[in-house]
């Protein structure tokens, strides 16, 4: 987009196009703007419905996940990002019962979606189904011992568990307390895929040995100081759309290997998403009005 607006003080040949481009551009986070203004769900039918593709779509018949329960706490209660699929939020609240069960820490819960899902103006290109949740590494003290205030949960920062520039992990940050909330989760049916930096992925499949419950984990980008679950298109939910099986071994292949490949680092490679999104699906602007 930058190279768009320097073509209006250099060559005239793709003014036009990158004309077109700046007014998708601007309507796109015109869309955006409008969903994170609705405060409250709206649901189209009598049961709850993701909506579209995870990194294109809405949500009708959100619920919002408590701020607190067994297990966990949710943190930046400014953001309003605690609306998700009844699935999502239930399955959010059955780790953090099986996480308190096993002593292993509490919880602490970044984004789910908007009261209605859709595009957001910052931070996410996913999210958009009620299906994506991410959960932090950090293990706080404080919270197992007691709430956090709103002032916490808004300035706490989520430590990153991977060393910046050795890709290796921190081991100040990591403990087997995160190894065990990643096995408790990827062993939950709902779950579809767990996201972790690929060094994470890395280091789980060196310390379990390849093990079949690591297939789940994806290695993806960023992802060092929280994970993020996906859950799969709840039953019935005929307008969600899948996403592509997973292979069925552990992903602890050739696959994994090219995270840590000069290819993997071009920001080419990064930069796998489309600058300009497609139109949202029909009944999301049933749901936005
Ligand atoms: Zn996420």
């Amino acid at each position: 987009m930058k190279a768009c607006y320097q073509s209006f003080i250099t060559p005239k040949k793709n003014q036009y196009i990158c004309l077109m481009l700046i007014m998708l551009w601007h309507s796109s986070s015109w869309a955006a703007t409008s969903w994170s203004l609705v405060t409250t769900p709206k649901a189209l039918g009598s049961t709850a419905q993701s909506i579209g593709s995870y990194t294109n779509g809405c949500i009708s018949g959100a619920s919002a996940l408590p701020i607190n329960g067994a297990g966990y706490q949710l943190m930046r209660l400014s953001r309003q990002r605690m609306y998700g699929h009844p699935v999502l939020t239930h399955f959010i609240q059955q780790l953090g019962e099986r996480v308190a069960q096993e002593k292993i820490g509490v919880l602490l819960i970044g984004d789910l979606g908007q009261p209605r899902g859709g595009p957001t103006l910052t931070g996410h290109r996913s999210h958009q189904t009620g299906l994506d949740v991410d959960i932090w590494f950090l293990h706080s003290q404080q919270a197992q011992e007691r709430l956090l205030s709103s002032a916490e949960r808004e300035t706490m920062q989520a430590a990153s568990v991977v060393k910046t520039h050795s890709a290796e992990l921190n081991l100040a940050q990591w403990t087997v307390r995160q190894e065990k909330v990643l096995h408790i989760a990827a062993q939950m049916p709902e779950v579809e895929r767990i996201f972790v930096n690929p060094v994470i992925k890395r280091e789980l499949c060196k310390r379990y040995n390849a093990a079949q419950w690591l297939r789940k984990i994806r290695p993806w980008w960023k992802h060092d100081d929280h994970f993020h679950v996906r859950i799969a298109c709840p039953a019935n939910n005929t307008h969600c759309e899948k996403q592509a099986p997973l292979p069925m071994d552990s992903g602890c292949d050739a696959g994994l290997a090219w995270w840590f490949s000069a290819e993997a680092s071009k920001p080419a490679a990064k930069a796998q998403q489309p600058s300009l999104p497609p139109p949202l699906p029909l009944l999301c602007k049933e749901l936005l009005h």
